[in-house]
């Protein structure tokens, strides 16, 4: 079996502010270590139900958070940025199933530290008129190459919103959002325990889970930014429309192919912020 693991920080039990989150934040090191040990929770699930072989994609901000030497050595780890595929890098319709670490809800939700994708361009994102934030999209990334999302961890907000999208998904509740820079934490000896035991029974349940798909074959992507100059970069490009002042739009017949130019327009506006 090969699994394929995303992983992220905000959804980290005792990760509630941007003195974490950040590379200069005054908490930062604390969250990595944090990080690294919910991920090697995941792991260790991975190993107990029989994989053969993991790739962890370090998939926030830098992405150069994880202790490669505190991580476990029966993983591979996918570190630095810009990368292609971005929280996706490394994943190929290869993988028996894709598992999701410290996750969040999207930008404009209750959930804590909620975004979709990066803060300071503020993006917003539907697919044929539906919003999605980073696990609905990263799932639907992971979808369309027939991997199916079979696990999640992050805070109860965040486990709704998966759930909304994929009844039957594995999910650990590590924290309860009390508002979008205060949380109640499991102690991280809990949060790992309900990770590494979720991950195993996922992954041992991965046949009964469905790769994630819209049903459809023509999608219509949807980037709304926190700012009109970001809408009129995007604009740029000639397969964009603007549809509103802080809004584009564009169609693409494949996921990933709306995926890739989402990715552009975000780091086009990212140049400018
Ligand atoms: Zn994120």
């Amino acid at each position: 079996m090969r699994v394929y693991i995303s992983a992220d920080m905000e959804g980290i039990a005792g990760v509630v502010h941007r003195d974490h989150t950040g590379r200069d934040g005054k908490d930062y090191e604390q969250a990595r270590v944090l990080m690294t040990n919910e991920t090697n929770a995941a792991i260790q699930g991975a190993i107990e139900a029989g994989a053969e072989e993991i790739i962890v994609n370090d998939s926030h901000g830098t992405m150069r958070n994880i202790y490669v030497e505190l991580l476990s050595n029966k993983a591979k780890l996918i570190s630095g940025t810009p990368k292609k595929m971005a929280m996706m890098e490394g994943i190929d319709s290869d993988f028996d199933a894709a598992v999701f670490i410290g996750y969040h809800t999207k930008n404009g939700s209750q959930g804590i530290l909620n975004h979709t994708y990066n803060s300071r361009v503020g993006t917003r994102i539907k697919i044929n008129g539906k919003e999605y934030g980073e696990f609905g999209m990263n799932a639907l990334v992971a979808g369309e190459l027939g991997v199916p999302a079979v696990f999640v961890s992050g805070c109860n907000l965040l486990v709704e919103e998966a759930k909304a999208l994929i009844g039957n998904i594995g999910t650990a509740q590590v924290k309860r959002t009390i508002n979008q820079v205060t949380s109640e934490n499991l102690h991280p000896d809990i949060s790992c325990g309900l990770i590494e035991k979720g991950v195993t029974d996922s992954l041992l349940n991965c046949k009964s889970i469905r790769p994630y798909k819209l049903d459809s074959n023509d999608y219509q992507f949807e980037i709304q930014f926190s700012s009109t100059i970001f809408a009129d970069i995007a604009d740029t490009l000639p397969i964009v429309k603007k549809n509103g002042p802080l809004s584009v739009q564009y169609n693409t017949d494949h996921i990933i192919d709306g995926y890739l130019i989402m990715r552009s327009l975000i780091m086009m506006a990212n140049n400018y912020a």
